[in-house]
């Protein structure tokens, strides 16, 4: 993906969205898969926010995680300026869900 592929982030940011992304509670975790040494990214929260319907805890790929916005979170905890830290966080985020070794 070149920058000439990325829609300019302030045509899509919302000042007014908590973005998971920008948290202290959203964390990377690997996740293996495949063979012994093969992994995924994926992200968690880890003020347990993010559940399934029977309340299992969900992860998310982590090449989606720009997408993960909410209208409020009581524990949103900003690691600093959600518009410059997205910005390069898209810039460097895979575009879809490698497999490491
Ligand atoms: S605490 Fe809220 S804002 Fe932070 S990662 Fe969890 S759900 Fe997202």
């Amino acid at each position: 993906m070149t920058d000439r592929d990325l829609k300019p982030l302030a045509e899509e940011f919302s000042s007014g969205k908590v973005y998971c992304a920008n948290c202290r509670h959203c964390k990377l975790v690997k996740v293996a898969n495949g063979g012994e040494s093969q992994y995924q990214l994926r992200v968690r929260c880890d003020a347990g926010k993010w559940r399934k319907k029977l309340g299992e805890e969900k992860v998310h790929k982590y090449f989606t995680v720009i997408r993960r916005t909410l209208d409020h979170c009581d524990t949103y905890e900003p690691m600093g300026e959600a518009q410059d830290f997205l910005k390069e966080l898209r810039r460097d985020l895979p575009i879809k869900d490698e497999l490491y070794t």
